[in-house]
C-alpha cells in the first residue's frame, strides 16, 4: 500500500516535479502535491492544507528557494524542507541550510533524495512527538487531573493576571477560596474514589453557577478557588457568594446515598484589600478560615483578621517579653485510662497572663506567634516548663506523663530535635515520659521533613501523638509510616457520637483502625459519662475532656487529684 505524501512543490519546471513525484512513488508514496512558482501561490497552498514536506528549486523566476523558505518559516512552520536544485553553490547551500532548510540536494544527485526525505520525515515525526508531551506536561501541570480544572499553579497566574489589570485599572475583582466541611468523612467512609467524585460535581456546580470570565480552579484537597476579575461593584461579590452556596443546597448523590456539602468561603478583593496576587491569597484564606471557624457561609477579608495587623504586631511585641518575664503559664488537664480509670498523664496547654487583657487563651497568640518567629522561644519555655512540673511532681511521689503541644512550624523547625533534647537534660525528665502531639496538618506540609524529624524523636525515646486527628487529609494508612504512638480523635466527633451516625462511624472506625495499627487512642472532650461509657465500649483507649477535669494551673490540679474520683498513675 503506498503511504500518502502531502507534498509542496516549490518549481517552474513542470517536468521536474514530475521527476521528482516519480523518485517519491518508486520509493512507495502516494504523492499528494500541488506544484506552485510564486510567493503567492505559496502562501496560499500553506493556507489551504497541512503539508509533510516542501521540495523547492532554488531559482525560479521572480522567486527562490531561500525565499521561499523564509515564507514557511515566517509562519512557524516546522515541516521539513528541502531544495533540489541544479544550479546551487556551496554559499547558497550553506545560507540555505542557516535559513532552516533540512537538506539541500543537486537535481543531478536525485539518487540522494529519497534518503533526505526518509531521514527528514522521521525527524519531523520525533518533533511532533515531543512537542505533544510538552503540550501534555503543559496541560498536565496547569490541571487538576481529578477535576480538570486548572490547578494551583494556573489560578495563581489567572490571579496575578486579574490582580495587575484591577490595579492598574482601578476597576475590582475578587479572589474566592472555598473549602468543603468534613470531606474527609466522604473519603473515610465512602473510600477516595468515591471522594473524587465528589470533588468532581462540586467543580462542575461551581463551573455551571459562574458565568464567563470567572473562573473555578482546585487548588488542592477540598480547596477550590474562584476567581471573579471584573465585578462591577463590590457588592456583587455577596451575590456571587451566596449563589455559589445555594448550589450546595441540593445534596450530592454518591453511589445512592446523598451527601450535605457544606462549604466555607472567603473573600478578598482588589484592589481593594492587596495589590498582589499572594497577599490577596492570603487575605483571602484569613476570610476563609473566619468563616469556617463561625460554620460555614462566606466572609469578606477585614483589616483585623490580619495576623500582621498593627493590633496584632503590638501584642506580638509584648508576647516576645511575656516570655522572658514568665507571663506564660500552663493548665494541665488530665487524660484517664478509661479502663482501669486512672490518671496516665496530663497535657500542658498555654495560656497567657496578660497585664491588661487578662488570661488569654493559646487561640489568641499561637497562630500570631507562628508568623513572627515567636514560636520557637514559645515551645521552648512550654516544653521546658511543663516538663519541670512533671519532674517536681515525680520527686512529690506522683508519677505522670506529660504531653505538649507543638505547632507545625515548630515541627518543621531544624533545631527542633536539638530543643527537645536540652529540655530533657536541662529538667532531667525521662524522654519515655514525654508526649508531643503534633497535628496530622503539620505533618501535611512537608511529609517527608515531618517523617524525618519524627523519626529522630521517637529514637530519642519520646511519645508522638497525632492532635485532632480527623480534621486533616491523612489517611490512617499514610500515618502507619510514621513512628506515631497515640492518636487523640478530635473533639468535634466526640462531641457529636451520641447524637451523629457518622461521627459515632467516625469515631468507631478510627478506633478500629488505630487498633490494627498498634497505635492507642485518645478521645479529647469527653464532656459527659454517656460519651466516656460509649468509649469504653468501642474500646478507646483514654479519655480527656470537661467530663474528667478542665485544665487547671498545677497547684490546684495536685490538691485535685486526691479529691477525685480517678486513680493515679500507671498501676503496677
Ligand atoms: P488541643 O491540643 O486539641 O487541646 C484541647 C483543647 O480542648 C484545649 O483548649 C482544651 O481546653 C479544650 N478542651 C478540653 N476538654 C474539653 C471538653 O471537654 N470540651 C471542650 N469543648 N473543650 C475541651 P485550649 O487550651 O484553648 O487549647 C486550644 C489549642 O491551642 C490546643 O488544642 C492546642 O492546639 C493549642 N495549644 C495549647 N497549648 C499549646 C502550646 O503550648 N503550644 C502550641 N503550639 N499549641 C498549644
Ligand atoms: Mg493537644
Ligand atoms: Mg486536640
Amino acid at each position: 500500500m503506498p503511504k500518502p505524501l502531502r507534498t509542496l512543490i516549490v518549481e517552474d519546471s513542470e517536468n521536474d516535479a514530475e521527476l521528482l513525484l516519480r523518485a517519491l512513488r518508486q520509493a512507495g508514496y502516494e504523492p499528494i502535491h500541488e506544484r506552485v512558482e510564486s510567493a503567492q501561490a505559496l502562501r496560499a497552498a500553506l493556507a489551504g492544507q497541512d503539508w509533510d514536506l516542501i521540495i523547492s528549486d532554488y531559482s525560479l523566476p521572480g522567486f527562490n528557494g531561500l525565499e521561499a523558505l523564509k515564507l514557511v518559516r515566517d509562519q512557524g512552520d516546522d515541516i521539513p524542507f528541502i531544495i533540489v536544485s541544479g544550479s546551487i553553490g556551496e554559499d547558497i547551500a550553506v545560507a540555505a541550510m542557516k535559513a532552516g532548510a533540512h537538506d539541500y540536494i543537486m537535481k543531478g544527485n536525485i539518487a540522494r533524495l529519497m534518503p533526505a526525505i526518509e531521514r527528514e520525515l522521521k525527524e519531523a515525526d520525533v518533533r511532533r512527538e515531543r512537542w505533544r508531551a510538552e503540550e501534555q506536561s503543559r496541560y498536565l501541570a496547569h490541571t487538576d487531573p481529578v477535576t480538570d480544572l486548572p490547578n494551583r499553579v494556573r489560578f495563581h497566574e489567572q490571579v496575578q493576571q486579574a490582580v495587575a489589570t484591577s490595579v492598574r485599572g482601578g476597576r475590582p475583582m475578587a479572589l474566592l477560596l472555598m473549602d468543603l466541611e468534613r470531606f474527609k468523612e466522604v473519603n473515610d467512609t465512602l473510600g477516595h474514589k468515591h471522594g473524587d467524585q465528589l470533588l468532581r460535581q462540586v467543580g462542575q456546580r461551581l463551573r455551571d453557577a459562574l458565568f464567563s470570565p470567572d473562573t473555578v480552579a482546585r487548588l488542592g484537597g477540598d480547596e477550590f478557588g474562584i476567581l471573579l476579575p471584573r465585578l462591577a461593584s463590590v457588592e456583587d461579590v455577596a451575590i456571587v457568594c451566596k449563589k455559589i452556596l445555594a448550589v450546595f443546597d441540593e445534596p450530592i448523590v454518591i453511589v445512592d446515598i446523598p451527601v450535605a456539602v457544606e462549604t466555607s468561603i472567603g473573600v478578598a478583593l482588589a484592589p481593594e484589600h492587596a495589590d498582589n496576587a499572594d497577599n490577596l491569597m492570603q487575605q483571602a484564606d484569613m476570610a476563609m478560615y473566619r468563616a469556617k471557624k463561625s460554620g460555614g457561609g462566606y466572609v469578606v477579608y477585614a483589616p483585623e483578621y490580619n495576623p500582621y495587623n498593627p493590633q496584632r504586631l503590638a501584642l506580638m511585641a509584648e508576647l516576645r517579653d511575656a516570655i522572658e518575664h514568665n507571663q506564660l503559664l500552663l493548665h494541665f488537664q488530665p487524660m484517664v485510662d478509661i479502663k482501669s480509670r486512672r490518671i496516665l498523664g496530663n497535657e500542658a496547654l498555654v495560656r497567657w497572663q496578660h497585664p491588661r487583657h487578662g488570661l488569654l487563651a493559646p487561640d489568641k497568640f499561637i497562630g500570631a506567634a507562628e508568623h513572627t518567629g515567636l514560636i520557637a522561644p514559645l515551645s521552648r519555655w512550654v516544653l521546658v516548663d511543663a516538663l519541670s512540673h512533671c519532674q517536681g511532681a515525680r520527686r512529690e511521689g506522683i508519677d505522670l506523663r506529660v504531653s505538649v503541644n507543638l505547632s507545625a512550624r515548630s515541627l518543621h523547625d531544624p533545631h527542633l530535635p536539638e530543643m527537645v533534647e536540652n529540655a530533657l537534660t536541662t529538667t532531667g525528665a525521662e524522654p519515655g515520659r514525654l508526649t508531643l502531639e503534633i497535628t496530622e496538618s503539620a505533618i501535611m506540609l512537608d511529609p517527608k521533613r515531618a517523617e524525618e524529624t519524627l523519626t529522630r524523636l521517637s529514637r530519642m525515646g519520646i511519645r508522638l501523638s497525632i492532635d485532632d486527628f480527623g480534621t486533616g487529609y491523612t489517611s490512617l494508612a499514610s500515618i502507619a509510616r510514621l513512628p506515631i504512638n497515640e492518636i487523640k480523635i478530635d473533639k468535634s466527633f466526640v462531641a457529636g457520637m451520641l447524637t451523629g451516625k457518622s461521627d459515632a462511624t467516625i469515631v468507631r472506625s478510627v478506633i478500629e483502625l488505630a487498633h490494627n495499627l498498634g497505635l492507642a487512642v485518645v478521645a479529647e472532650g469527653v464532656e459527659t459519662q454517656e460519651t466516656f461509657d460509649a468509649l469504653a465500649a468501642l474500646g478507646c483507649d483514654e479519655a480527656q475532656g470537661y467530663f474528667i477535669s478542665k485544665p487547671q494551673a498545677c497547684e490546684p490540679l495536685k490538691s485535685w487529684f486526691p479529691a477525685s474520683c480517678w486513680k493515679l498513675g500507671a498501676a503496677g
